[in-house]
């Protein structure tokens, strides 16, 4: 049966010349970066070079990068050193659309006795701006607003919210996880002063990722420990990964102008393909302003798990737009933010392709997607 994996936002495969370059450090090199000798040496040059590959991608200094677990991890010391470095201010703005990265985060400094300001969207998924501007108080001590979404893939715009932010001397956290390596990030213009990433979004290993910290911006880690990472994140540093997410990095770097056209083409041929065959359909999100990979198209009266379910039998992996809250099926929080009405919010499917999608997944998807939808509309108790 063919294959097709049409779920990249959630995680991708590992790049073949991410596995080679990290091969040899589970190899015999094998040192500490930290120590004096010659093993310790040999992959401490490693790291350098990765995060000097990082940082050409992301048109920021090497040290300004930081080397940690995940996307999570960045999010949750970006908040931390935020809150710790600013004792005297007690409020954080984010939106309603962030990824539970974020979102329980700021339940958890909520709980904490902070004010949180959760931002709304409309229909389309585009915040208001009116409500950001109004938010910001000398009482706010951070922002954190994702790049992308990671259901609807809208690009929101991190150029002019930082520069709101930074007007007004408030920290602005941005969670790139879903936008580094797929749209082009020039941190010299872009007055952020905290970047969340992830490996696994971009063809490195699940388990690694960094947090981008501007010079001069304090920082407070919550790892206390050795002197890693310039004292700013304690534990031995996991050189195979850094090592991936380095080369993960340069094969962005060099390959994302192309990947963006061709990867936004066949994302256009199958979700337009999709709404010409199969009636009452549509797309959520901004679709002037997202990821070139993603697309998020409901279909109304039927359930989104059923839609997987016999997309999976055909070989089709994607994911849906619900999540199991106390045992029921629930719209996700960011359909429910964009007021996605219900008959089709329960029906959502997001579609992300990736640099190894090609011409004939695409096509696959598109004779077998209609017969799926139309199997599960004839057993359906919705009609209307
Ligand atoms: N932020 C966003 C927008 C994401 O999409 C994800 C992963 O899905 C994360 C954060 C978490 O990253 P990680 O899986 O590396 O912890």
């Amino acid at each position: 049966m063919k294959s097709v994996y049409l779920d990249n936002n959630a995680t991708t495969a590992v790049a073949p010349e991410v596995l080679a370059a990290m091969l040899p450090y589970f190899g015999d090199l094998y040192g500490n970066p930290s120590s004096m000798h010659s093993f310790g040496g040999q992959v401490a040059g490693a790291v350098d070079e990765a995060r000097e590959s990082l940082a050409e991608l992301l048109h920021c200094e090497p040290e300004e990068l930081i080397f940690t677990a995940s996307g999570t991890e960045s999010d949750n010391s970006a908040f931390w050193s935020a809150l710790q470095s600013q004792p005297e201010k007690r409020h954080i703005v984010t939106s309603k659309v962030e990824h539970p990265a974020v979102l329980n985060v700021c339940q958890f400094w909520e709980r904490e006795g902070y004010h949180l300001t959760y931002l709304d969207v409309d229909h389309l998924g585009r915040l208001d701006m009116e409500q950001y501007k109004k938010s910001l108080t000398p009482d706010t001590a951070l922002v954190s607003i994702m790049f992308a979404n990671n259901e609807v893939g809208n690009i929101f715009p991190i150029q002019t919210l930082s520069e709101l932010a930074r007007e007004k001397g408030i920290l602005f956290h941005t969670d790139a996880v879903q936008a580094v390596g797929k749209i082009p990030i020039d941190l010299r213009h872009l007055p952020v002063d905290m970047l969340s990433l992830s490996g696994h979004k971009i063809n490195a290993p699940k388990g690694i990722g960094a947090l981008y910290v501007r010079k001069g911006v304090r920082f407070r880690s919550f790892l206390r420990g050795g002197h890693q990472e310039l004292g700013r994140r304690a534990g031995t540093e996991n050189v195979p990964y850094i090592v991936g997410l380095g080369m993960a990095a340069k094969l962005s770097q060099e390959f994302m102008q192309k990947e963006r056209v061709d990867v936004a083409l066949l994302r256009d041929q199958l979700e337009s393909g999709l709404l010409e065959s199969i009636p009452d359909a549509r797309v959520n999100g901004d679709i002037e302003n997202r990821l070139p990979n993603t697309s998020n198209i409901s279909f109304k009266n039927v359930e989104g798990e059923a839609i997987l379910l016999l997309l999976d039998r055909l070989g089709i992996a994607a994911s849906s737009g619900s999540a199991c809250t106390s045992g029921s099926l629930e719209p996700s929080h960011v359909l429910r933010a964009m007021g996605v009405p219900f008959n089709y919010a329960h029906g959502s499917i997001r579609l992300s392709l990736s640099r190894y999608t090609t011409e004939d997944d695409v096509k696959y998807v598109l004779k077998e997607f209609p017969g799926v939808i139309k199997t599960l509309r004839d057993i359906s108790p919705f009609k209307d």
